[in-house]
């Protein structure tokens, strides 16, 4: 028996890619049918179906920010996003908040972690855009930065099957129309930040985060970047990360939020 040509070989190989790409698409579009049909999305404020966060909920139960805050401070701030007195005590040139935090959505996000439910990510989009729509100096940042996003472990990751920050920075990159890199990795596992004060966050924070590998440092070299991540609270992750990216060469490092606690 003759043995195949080495053309036909690799044009199987090519039909065979082909086949299986083809295969993987229909099956992830039978997975969203299914997932529709049996898990329906839901408003978590009122129930109704349809969405996660219907426009009257919008309205009512979530407030977007007016102003936005020196992140270092707190206090409100209306030319910039820093106080010049509050630079030395940041590696972060200021952090771009979305929404007032509340219960409602401290809930919102909680269900997302730990109910799993990553599709609750899409509505969160139009508060973003609805928050940033009028502000020029955030047009002005995103218009010159990557956009990246807060590394979970991997075995997290794995537990959760998604990283929040990252569908949020995937998302958000597309609306804004910029680059995404996943440029920054956990050098090791951290405790969960639930129920520690702020020094003890901090602490527990110190040297947790990595640029991914030398080649990505070259990238980031003179850059502008913006960390996605879904609710601030101390600010400590943040700034561990900024202060990791700003080691390897970038610029400016500023953060962008659903809220902060
Ligand atoms: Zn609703
Ligand atoms: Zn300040």
């Amino acid at each position: 028996m003759n043995s195949p040509l080495p053309a036909d070989c690799f044009l199987n190989t090519i039909l065979y890619m082909h086949l299986l790409k083809n295969l993987k698409e229909r099956l992830k579009c039978a997975g969203l049918f299914l997932q529709e049909l049996f898990f329906p999305a839901f408003c978590e404020g009122c129930g109704e179906t349809g969405s996660c966060l219907c426009e009257s909920c919008l309205r009512q139960k979530i407030c977007i920010r007016k102003a936005q805050q020196c992140h270092v401070c707190k206090k409100i701030i209306l030319r910039g996003l820093i106080h010049s007195e509050c630079k030395s005590k940041t590696s972060l040139s200021g952090v771009f908040i979305a929404v007032d935090y509340s219960k409602f959505i401290e809930n919102y996000i909680g269900d997302i972690k730990y109910e799993f439910y990553y599709k609750m990510i899409d509505d969160l989009i139009p508060l973003f855009q609805k928050a940033f729509k009028e502000n020029d100096t955030f047009h002005r940042v995103v218009s010159n930065s990557i956009f990246t996003f807060v590394p979970l472990h991997s075995k997290r990751k794995r537990w959760r099957g998604f990283n929040q920050s990252e569908l949020l920075a995937k998302k958000l990159s597309v609306v804004w129309k910029v680059e995404c890199k996943g440029v920054l990795a956990r050098k090791r596992k951290t405790k969960s930040q639930v129920g520690l004060n702020r020094k003890e966050r901090l602490e527990n924070l110190k040297g947790a985060f990595e640029v991914k590998d030398s080649q990505t440092v070259r990238l980031l070299n003179g850059q502008s970047m913006i960390i996605v991540d879904d609710v601030m609270t101390s600010g400590g992750t943040l700034e561990e990360c900024a202060l990791v990216l700003k080691r390897a060469g970038v610029r400016n490092v500023y953060g962008l939020v659903v809220a902060r606690g």
